[in-house]
This record gives structure tokens, C-alpha cells and sequence, in this order.
């Protein structure tokens, strides 16, 4: 028996990288999990495959984020597979914009769409299946909150959109029971951050902006989402957990 036994969580974007390290968390602790994918339906298979394996259950579930109707579909799949849920992390999105000066008015577009319209609706058509009590947990990020990578502008503005939805949807869910929080990584070694991690000095730069001296691994915020979506996170709503490794101080 897990802290999670009995619970159905959704996370998106669990294929790979951050999602994938929350979904075999969440299913260590005995919760039934959703892995969601976009294009690398083999990952997710494989996420499934290995929480099987550890004894855990899990099913995929492939929906494009970030086009029109994208909600929706996701909710249709997932209703195929499952009876409502307790536990929803909104970790899928893509990151890498470019400065200013050359991101194109598309690709500002395609970074609000998968990171911020896709959340947004996956909530609004959400909420009614989310069980009284339950956990919302949005993956934002570091950059929210600091202006030292600024050629990531945009990226960074929908992550700072993201927390507001957090803060505010903490205030409609609340009522029910229901936590809505963000948590915030820092650098963390996933495909997103393997350009910059395997350029000349890009490890020992990253590494230098933490306080712990470090680039964190997914485990490392699968282990404060497992927190805040247990009974022992009960208390903690509309807040933004820094998992930074203290890249902000
Ligand atoms: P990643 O390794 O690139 O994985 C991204 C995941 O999101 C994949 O499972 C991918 O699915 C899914 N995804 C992306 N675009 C999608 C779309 N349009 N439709 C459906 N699924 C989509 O990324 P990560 O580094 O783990 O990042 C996960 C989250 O943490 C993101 O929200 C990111 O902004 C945030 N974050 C990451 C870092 C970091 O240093 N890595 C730091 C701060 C915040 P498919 O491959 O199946 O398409």
C-alpha cells in the first residue's frame, strides 16, 4: 500500500524527461497513472512498461498539445481508460524560444499554445472530472522569476501566465478541497536542456548557477510534486515551490 493507493493521477508530457520521473513516482506510491505523450508514443510505452515492472499501473495516452480541440481530445481518450481522476500535473512544454530580436510572431504563438492554452483548457475541461480533495500540480519554472537566461523571454512569459493560473484556480478549487500548486524547476538534465548541457562549458555553467552546485535530476521534483499531491501537501495551495537548487539566490 502507497500514500497514493486508490488515486488516478493524469501527467502530461510523461513520455520523457521531468513527466516521465512524476509518473513513476506518482506509481510508486500506488497511484494509477495516465502517461501522456504527444509524438514519442515508444517512450510512453516504455514509461508504462517500466511502472508495470515495478509493480505499478499505468496506461499511455496520445494527444497532440497545443491545436485547436487539443482539451478536449485529452479528455476523451482519458475517459476511455479511467472514471474520473484525483491528481492532474500539467508538465508538458517546450522551451528553447530564441531572443527577441528573432523569434518569429509563430513561434510565440506555438509556445503559448502548448505551454500555457493547453493547460488552461485541460483545467477548464478538467475540473468537472477531478474528485472533491484532489491535486493540481503545473510545472513552471525557474525562469518566472529571474532574468538570467533573457533569450528565453517568451518560454519564461508562459511560465509566469502559467503561476497566475495556479494562484488564481487555487481560489475557484479550493472550496472542493482541491490544491492547486506550481512547481518550479531549475536546470534539470532532460532532452529539453541536453543543448546547452553538452556544449563546450555548458554543464560547468549550469552547474554554477545553483546553489547546491548542480543540475538536478527529474527525480528531484518528482520527489516535491509526490509531496504536495499527498495527504501531508494538504495545506499547501496557490503557492510556487522553488526546485531551483537555489539557482534564485
Ligand atoms: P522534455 O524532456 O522535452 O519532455 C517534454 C514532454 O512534453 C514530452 O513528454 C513531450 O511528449 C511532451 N510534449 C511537448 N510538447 C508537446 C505537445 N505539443 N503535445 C503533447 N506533448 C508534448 O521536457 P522536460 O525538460 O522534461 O520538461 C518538462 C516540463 O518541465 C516542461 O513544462 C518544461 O518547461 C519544464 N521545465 C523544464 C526544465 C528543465 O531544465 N528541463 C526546467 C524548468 C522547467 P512527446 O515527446 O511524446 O511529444
Amino acid at each position: 500500500m502507497g500514500v497514493l493507493t486508490g488515486r488516478t493521477a493524469l501527467v502530461t508530457g510523461a513520455s520523457r524527461g521531468i513527466g516521465r520521473g512524476i509518473a513513476e513516482r506518482l506509481a510508486r506510491d500506488g497511484a494509477r497513472v495516465a502517461v501522456h505523450y504527444g509524438r514519442s508514443e515508444a517512450a510512453a510505452k516504455e514509461t508504462v512498461a517500466a511502472i508495470e515492472k515495478e509493480g505499478g499501473s499505468a496506461f499511455a495516452l496520445g494527444v497532440e498539445l497545443g491545436v485547436p480541440g487539443d482539451a478536449e481530445a485529452l479528455w476523451e481518450e482519458f475517459d476511455r481508460h479511467a472514471d474520473g481522476l484525483d491528481i492532474l500535473v500539467n508538465n508538458a512544454g517546450i522551451g528553447g524560444t530564441r531572443p527577441i530580436e528573432q523569434l518569429a510572431e509563430r513561434e510565440f504563438d506555438a509556445v503559448f499554445a502548448v505551454n500555457v492554452k493547453a493547460p488552461f483548457f485541460i483545467l477548464k475541461h478538467g475540473m468537472p472530472r477531478l474528485r472533491d480533495g484532489g491535486r493540481v500540480v503545473n510545472i513552471s519554472s525557474g525562469l518566472a522569476r529571474t532574468a538570467v537566461m533573457p533569450d528565453n523571454m517568451a518560454y519564461a512569459m508562459t511560465k509566469g501566465a502559467l503561476d497566475i493560473l495556479s494562484r488564481d484556480l487555487s481560489k475557484v478549487l479550493g472550496p472542493r478541497g482541491i490544491t492547486v500548486n506550481s512547481v518550479a524547476p531549475g536546470i534539470i538534465d532532460t532532452d529539453n536542456t541536453a543543448p546547452l548541457l553538452s556544449s563546450p562549458g555548458g554543464r560547468r555553467q549550469a552547474e554554477a548557477i545553483s546553489a547546491l552546485s548542480g543540475v538536478g535530476e527529474p527525480a528531484e521534483v518528482a520527489d516535491v510534486v509526490a509531496f504536495l499531491v499527498s495527504d501531508a501537501g494538504r495545506w499547501v495551495t496557490g503557492s510556487w515551490v522553488d526546485v531551483t537548487g537555489g539557482s534564485l539566490t
